[in-house]
């Protein structure tokens, strides 16, 4: 191999900011320099969630997320990646991974809508109707309604093919199917107006040993008859998640998006969104940890020469640094038209450990007051790390779990001898 050659293929992280992912990059900080502060003064202050996945459940905090939302929207900066029609910016996958970036290291809040934002809105603008899109964009980049998303059952997480909630045609008049079923775990349900959930509309695929197929996407009205919504509380206290029983719901064909049996595409298609959002993700943890180490500073400074600790603090940050080349060498390889593979996977894996990581040492850190809960008047920073440290178990199973990523690695990416492989 010539020596250009083998430069080239070391050369893994080789993006460059064009002039326009610049002057992105500036209107973005210049409009958060304006407007964050004013909001964060007027409105009151959460338990900031840089899990991003709308933790924190109480009513004052969606409030400010709606708050929030909007006024990102009234500066066109709601939905950067959806297209200028329905009130996106169009944007690259650069200017997607700064703007995740730069929302991170300002710490701003969250928003109403995650889910609609960036899964349900990209799937709806791909494979939904003109009327469709009419009838249900607006509603999710306002923040005028919630949304979900519907997709685990009982015996369907990391095997989501498995699922058998049905939805079947209705054969006197064929306007409608008739759904029957449950789904689990679906955060914020409790919240949401509308939902996008998967069902098996072809009874005879599991039979088949087809489980891929005779899945159909639905947008569904959560009013529906027949809907029942059952909170959970998790670990940390909240009510965050749901399960959701279907009996005989009537879902419009309307409501349909895609085809039928299109519904295991339809949700595969917005994982790209997903994994641009790690390096914000990332942004957010390397901020905790420099706040960590602030509020050790302030209140328990002994902590800050302990050996092991400061051992502990050194390698994370080494970790965070290594997290962000990796999703930065996985947007290389899009933006070179190749598939961002094994880096998927890996970014997955080092998110959920550097996570619950993150969250152990915080607590660690601040020695007894890391022991103090929400909602105490001495709690550090409204109680944000202990939480945190419950919360954060979360992430070795949400949006597939470690066990099942590492499965991933060995067979497809390092393609390990003598496995049985991941169907
Ligand atoms: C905070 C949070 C929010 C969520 N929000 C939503 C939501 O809004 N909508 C939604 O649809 N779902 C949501 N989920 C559900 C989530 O997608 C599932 O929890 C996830 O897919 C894992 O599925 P499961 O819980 O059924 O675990 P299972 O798949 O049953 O796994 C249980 C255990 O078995 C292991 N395991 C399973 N298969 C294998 C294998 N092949 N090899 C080795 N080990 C294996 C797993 O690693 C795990 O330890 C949420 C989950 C969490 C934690």
């Amino acid at each position: 191999m010539s020596q250009n050659r083998s430069l080239a293929r070391l050369r893994r992280v080789d993006f460059s900011l064009t002039a326009e992912d610049r002057a992105f990059g500036e209107e973005l900080r210049a409009w958060l320099d304006e407007h964050l502060e004013p909001f964060l003064a007027d409105t009151e202050t959460e338990v900031s969630d840089s899990s991003g996945t709308g933790g924190n459940s109480s009513a004052a905090s969606h409030q400010r997320r709606k708050a929030w939302q909007r006024l990102l929207n009234d500066g066109g900066w709601a939905a950067v990646h959806w297209p200028t029609e329905w009130g996106g910016r169009q944007t690259t996958p650069v200017q997607r991974l700064l703007y995740s970036e730069i929302m991170a290291e300002y710490r701003t809040p969250g928003i109403y809508n995650p889910n609609g934002i960036w899964q349900i809105g990209p799937m709806l603008i791909q494979w939904g109707t003109e009327e469709q899109k009419k009838r249900w964009l607006p509603s999710i980049i306002t923040a005028e309604d919630h949304w979900c998303q519907g997709f685990s059952e009982p015996d369907a997480g990391n095997d989501l093919a498995n699922l058998r909630t049905m939805a079947i045609l209705d054969d006197e008049n064929g306007d409608h199917y008739l759904v029957n079923g449950q789904k689990i775990w679906i955060s914020t349900a409790h919240l949401a107006r509308w939902g996008l959930f998967l069902f098996r509309t072809d009874p005879t695929a599991l039979e088949r040993g087809a489980k891929h197929e005779g899945i159909t996407a639905f947008i569904v009205d959560l009013e529906s008859s027949g809907i029942e919504r059952r909170p959970i509380r998790d670990m940390s206290g909240e009510e965050m998640f749901n399960e959701i029983y279907f009996t005989d719901v009537q879902v419009p064909v309307d409501n349909r998006l895609g085809g039928e049996g299109e519904g295991w595409l339809v949700a595969m298609s917005t994982l790209g969104h997903e994994r641009v959002g790690i390096a914000g993700q990332i942004t957010g943890l390397s901020a905790d940890l420099r706040a960590m180490i602030e509020a050790a500073r302030a209140l328990n400074p002994t902590a800050l020469e302990d050996e092991v600790l400061r051992d502990r603090l050194a390698r994370a940050w080494t970790e965070l640094e290594l997290t962000r080349l990796l999703v930065y060498r996985a947007l290389s390889k899009v933006i070179r038209g190749e598939k961002n593979w094994p880096e998927v996977p890996f970014s997955k894996l080092q998110f959920s450990m550097l996570a619950q990581t993150l969250a152990e040492i915080a607590v660690d850190l601040l020695g007894p007051l890391g022991l103090l809960a929400r909602g105490g008047a001495d709690a550090v920073d409204r109680g944000k790390w202990t939480r945190l440290y419950a919360f954060q178990r979360y992430s070795t199973i949400g949006g597939g779990s470690t066990e099942v990523q590492k499965d991933i690695i060995a067979d497809r990416a390092i393609k390990l001898p003598g496995r049985t492989r991941l169907s």
